[in-house]
């Protein structure tokens, strides 16, 4: 029977250590803000944000959500972002995913000054990790390496595959991973044979975004799998990319959904929250 990687718990760890450094900062005057620019009535988005929120006001962090219709101008939100890069008061923030139809992410992701890019997708953040200088690191790849490593799954060496390239998730996944000495395969929706690679891996993540596509054929024996999926099921509840009850008892280790990455996610916010507010404070001395 697999162990559960443990996202609740690893989660807990990661809250308790950003509530304990919160106060030590703000004694000394320094704001521990996140701001959050949220567009559009999308629901997933609204609760999403609404949920950060609530994370934050439970280890000490202020909040404030910048919201703003549909039809914003993208003009509109560039110049909050300067606004709020430029603001003494505000530590991190980010703009909530997906934008509606008609506005462009990635020029306005890459006016975020990297000291605050919390998600750590802007380019310049993503450059950085992949030439190894410090960074502000995305938070799902993020969360995922820690998830591991609290759990005592060995990285070093390790055959890993992840099952996506994408910007969010699969390629800053990869350079972590590469960081941690894993032999890293990168699969995507054009790989041959999707199974006979999957089953190299001591360390498999699925992150396809295809509601339990990933079943025992495609899991060595002893493997650590990870599911980031989150899909809704209609009956209620949420399922993964992984079919939880065939794979389990093929792998020594297996991320549950929920209670796995997503509140894995959730906590490397506010850990991103807290390192950006140290950074500007270690700044404002030099
Ligand atoms: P995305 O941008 O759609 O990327 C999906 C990736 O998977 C792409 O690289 C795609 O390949 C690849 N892929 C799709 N179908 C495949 C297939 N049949 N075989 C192999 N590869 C395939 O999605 P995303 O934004 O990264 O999110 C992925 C999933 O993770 C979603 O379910 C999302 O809800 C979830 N998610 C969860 C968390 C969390 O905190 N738990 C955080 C973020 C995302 P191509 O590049 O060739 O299209």
């Amino acid at each position: 029977m697999a162990k559960i990687l443990d996202g609740n718990a690893v989660a807990a760890e990661v809250r308790a250590e950003v509530a304990a450094g919160v106060p030590e900062l703000k004694a000394r005057g320094v704001p521990v803000r996140l701001d959050v620019i949220l567009v559009g009535e999308d629901p997933a988005s609204v609760t999403y944000v609404a949920m950060k929120q609530r994370d934050s006001a439970e280890v000490g962090i202020d909040s404030r959500v910048h919201r703003f219709p549909d039809d914003v101008p993208q003009e509109e939100l560039a110049t909050l972002i300067g606004d709020l890069n430029g603001a003494p008061a505000v530590s991190g923030f980010f703009m909530q995913l997906p934008l509606p139809d008609g506005l462009d992410p990635v020029p306005l992701i890459s006016r975020i000054d990297p000291a605050k890019d919390v998600d750590g997708l802007s380019p310049v953040s993503v450059g950085r990790l992949a030439v190894g200088l410090p960074s502000l690191l995305p938070c799902t790849p993020h969360g995922i390496v820690r998830l591991l490593k609290a759990s005592g799954v060995e990285l070093s060496g390790a055959e890993a595959v992840v099952v996506s390239r994408s910007n969010l998730v699969g390629k800053p996944l990869a350079q972590l991973l590469l960081r941690e000495n894993a032999t890293v395969t990168v699969c995507h929706s054009r790989t041959r044979d999707l199974p006979s690679v999957t089953r190299r891996a001591d360390v498999l993540v699925a992150a396809a975004g295809r509601r339990e596509m990933v079943g025992a054929e495609h899991v060595k024996e002893g493997a650590a799998v990870v599911d980031v999926g989150i899909h809704r099921r209609e009956e209620g509840g949420l399922v993964g990319d992984v079919r939880f009850e065939e794979v389990e008892p093929v792998a020594t280790w297996i991320s549950p959904v929920p209670g796995g990455v997503g509140p894995m996610t959730r906590a490397m916010l506010l850990h991103n929250t807290l390192q950006a507010a140290r950074t500007t404070a270690e700044a404002a001395l030099r």
